[in-house]
């Protein structure tokens, strides 16, 4: 029974032709509905933090306006299924952005307003315009049901994948690479000592960018589920900080006292982190080691949540091995399987620990690198590609297998919806394929203005 309210079931013959007449009153309201929506949107304190200006008047208006005339004109069967997995992907949109579902229904609210009023306007018949009312109604509801559903439903995934990142990362790996952190930790430390000791004022900013910083930051929360551990260590981190902006206060052996106290607090968090994660059943390790692409949008997510309140953004790198089927082909897929897993290594190896290596599809990677620039992402890109090419892989029978990948940049776009910023990356991957292969390709989309991380090259 209730199938008769569904989206797709909407556009019947009767209502195709309702709809056709009413195009002329609807068609010339929309431009006045798109502006007053995201005046309303760019004024509220709650929904600004997903727009900005620019993005709007780049983008938003055009596609509101389409969306309008699309869902809101006569639709034969297969229009209308279609425009089912339209709402279906905004909604999924929403989910990415993590849009509150209240300010899509104020937003829905607001076109509807707009739409009543021109229907008032613009026919004279009262039945006529109760009946449009009826119709444009129905579908714009149909429309807000299936555009939430598909935003629960992506919503619900990504806190599954956010839950099951942990478990699903060999702890072994994570056990590693917390180690690697605390080595990283003990370093820093001896050097601003000695640095302190011999008199030198060390700036707070070398502690908030060390590489072990920048995965307190970005990491810590992903790997271990504590809460209570994961903020004492920040704030450890953040005493640390405190320490070094009052250097004037102490005398240079109380700040290496100070110093020394912090940093052993923090190594013996993250030990008891590692003890944890030791003692968590291991699974079995994927070919390359590196996190499976399911796990990226709670991961990407929360670092455009950071880039877009202001914080210094992160920029992705998309690589591709070149000609990897000539391998496959030429010695077989059990060595090509040994060829990716030497990429993984050589990938964990060479970016940053703060950075994120995912397997993004077969032959293809995809590294998230938290607060960085341009100039650093293609300084990061080039060593990837310069060690795989002096990298050759030898297999059996003393065979040599030369390697090389395409790689694409793209800085964080200033766009909520992560995707823009993987197509970017993408885009400029290709490019680097048409350049003639083992390249490194900056996206052309030109990046958030505002973040002052970003560099255009
Ligand atoms: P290009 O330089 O344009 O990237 O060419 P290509 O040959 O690298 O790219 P193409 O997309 O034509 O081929 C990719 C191949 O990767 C095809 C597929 O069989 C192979 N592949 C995908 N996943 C795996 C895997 O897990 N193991 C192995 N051995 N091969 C894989
Ligand atoms: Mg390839
Ligand atoms: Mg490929």
């Amino acid at each position: 029974m209730l199938q008769k309210y569904y989206l797709a079931n909407l556009y019947t013959e009767q209502s195709n032709q309702r709809l056709a007449t009413l195009q002329s009153a609807l068609k010339p309201a929309y431009p006045a509905i798109v502006n007053s929506f995201y005046n309303e949107l760019l004024n509220d304190e709650n929904a600004r933090k997903f727009l900005d200006n620019d993005l709007v008047e780049t983008r938003l208006t055009k596609e509101l306006g389409r969306w309008m005339e699309q869902t809101l004109s006569p639709k034969d069967a297969q229009q209308a299924q279609e425009l089912v997995g339209i709402q279906r992907h905004v909604g999924e949109v929403h989910a990415r952005i993590n849009v509150p579902m209240s300010i899509v229904d104020s937003a829905m609210m607001m076109v509807k307003t707009g739409c009543f009023k021109a229907l008032l306007e613009g026919l004279e018949d009262r039945n006529e315009v109760y009946d449009a009312v009826l119709l444009v109604n129905s579908i714009l509801e149909s429309s807000l049901s299936l555009i939430n559903e598909a935003f629960l439903q992506g919503l619900v995934e990504n806190e599954r994948n956010a839950q099951s990142f942990r478990t699903n990362i060999s702890s072994h790996e994570l056990v590693l690479e917390v180690e690697r952190v605390r080595t990283d930790l003990f370093n820093w430390l001896s050097e601003t000592t000695l640095d302190l000791m011999s008199g030198t004022v060390v700036r707070a900013g070398t502690l908030s960018h060390a590489d072990f910083a920048l995965w307190i930051t970005h990491k810590l929360d992903l790997v271990c589920d504590q809460s209570h551990i994961c903020d004492k260590i920040k704030l450890l981190l953040k005493e640390a900080e405190a320490v070094l902006q009052n250097q004037q206060i102490n005398s240079p052996r109380e700040l290496c006292l100070l110093l020394n106290k912090n940093v052993n607090d923090i190594a013996w968090q993250l030990s008891e982190i590692a003890r944890s994660l030791s003692q968590m059943t291991e699974r079995t390790d994927p070919l390359t080691q590196l996190i499976d692409r399911k796990y990226l949008p709670p991961v990407i997510q929360k670092e455009t949540r950071l880039a877009m309140m202001g914080q210094p953004a992160y920029a992705v790198i998309m690589l591709d091995i070149d000609h990897f089927k000539a391998i496959n082909d030429q010695y077989g897929h059990h060595t090509g399987d040994i060829v990716l897993s030497h990429v993984g290594g050589m990938l964990r190896k060479t970016v940053r620990i703060s950075d994120y290596c995912f397997r993004y599809g077969g032959e293809e990677f995809l590294v998230l690198l938290p607060e960085c620039d341009t100039t650093q992402a293609h300084k990061i890109a080039e060593n990837i590609r310069i060690s795989l090419q002096s990298n050759p892989i030898i297999v059996e029978d003393n065979q040599c297998i030369k390697l090389s990948a395409s790689l694409g940049i793209a800085p964080f776009t200033g766009h909520p919806d992560f995707m823009e910023t993987i197509k970017a990356a993408d885009e400029a991957l290709y490019d680097a394929k048409r350049q003639g292969r083992n390249t490194t390709v900056i996206s052309k989309v030109c990046c958030d203005l505002r973040s002052p991380s970003a560099v255009t090259m």
